[in-house]
C-alpha cells in the first residue's frame, strides 16, 4: 500500500500520488498516460484524474502498479476497475495488469482464440483477475518471454487458479 509520508514531491497536488517505493517499470505509464508520466527514475502524477475516463485509468494503474507505490488520498470505488482488466486493446488482445515485482513490472498479455487463449507472461496472482480471465475462456497455453530462473510461486499459483475454474491446460 502507497505511503502518503513517502509521497514523492514531484507528484501535482490532489488525490492521486506515487510514493517513493516506485521502480519505474513504466506500467502505470502504460495504464494511465493522461496522468502518469517519467519523472527521472520513478513515475510522478503529473495530472490528476478529473474525467470518468481518467479516473478508470488511474484506478488501474494503482491495481497494476507491482510494488504497490500508487495510492490515493480518499478511498475509491475500485470494482469498475477490477471489473475493466484485462482490458481490451486490440483485436482480441487484452492486456492483464496486476504486474509483478518478480518479472519487474512487465506487462502480460491474453490473447483470446476459438482454440484456446493463450497467456503471454504472467501477472502477478490475483482473485478478481482469475475470475474474469476464467469468464473469458480460461488459459490454454501460456507463453513466457522473459527468463525465469526459478519456479515463481505467483505464476504457478495463478495457472493452477485458472485451470481449476476453465478445467484447461496450460503448457
Ligand atoms: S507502476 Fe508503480 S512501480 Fe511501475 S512506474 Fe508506476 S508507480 Fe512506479
Amino acid at each position: 500500500m502507497a505511503s502518503l509520508a513517502q509521497r514523492l514531491p514531484d507528484n501535482v497536488p490532489g488525490d492521486f500520488f506515487v510514493d517513493n517505493t516506485c521502480i519505474d517499470c513504466d506500467a502505470c505509464r502504460i495504464f494511465a498516460p493522461q496522468v502518469f508520466s517519467d519523472k527521472g527514475d520513478q513515475s510522478n502524477v503529473y495530472h490528476q484524474p478529473e474525467t470518468a475516463e481518467e479516473l478508470l485509468a488511474a484506478e488501474k494503474a494503482l491495481i497494476s502498479c507491482p510494488t504497490a507505490s500508487i495510492g490515493s488520498v480518499t478511498k475509491q470505488d475500485m470494482r469498475p476497475a477490477l471489473a475493466a482488466l484485462p482490458e481490451l486493446v486490440d483485436d482480441d488482445v487484452y492486456r492483464c495488469g496486476y504486474a509483478s515485482e518478480s518479472s519487474f513490472g512487465a506487462i502480460s498479455y491474453l490473447i483470446r482464440r476459438p482454440s484456446g487463449n493463450i497467456l503471454i507472461d504472467s501477472p502477478r496472482f490475483s482473485g478478481p483477475l482469475v475470475r474474469n480471465i476464467t469468464a473469458m475462456g480460461g488459459v490454454a497455453r501460456m507463453l513466457a518471454t522473459m527468463f525465469i530462473p526459478a519456479p515463481r510461486p505467483s505464476s504457478c499459483s495463478l495457472q493452477a487458479a485458472i485451470r481449476s475454474h476453465s478445467a484447461m491446460t496450460c503448457s
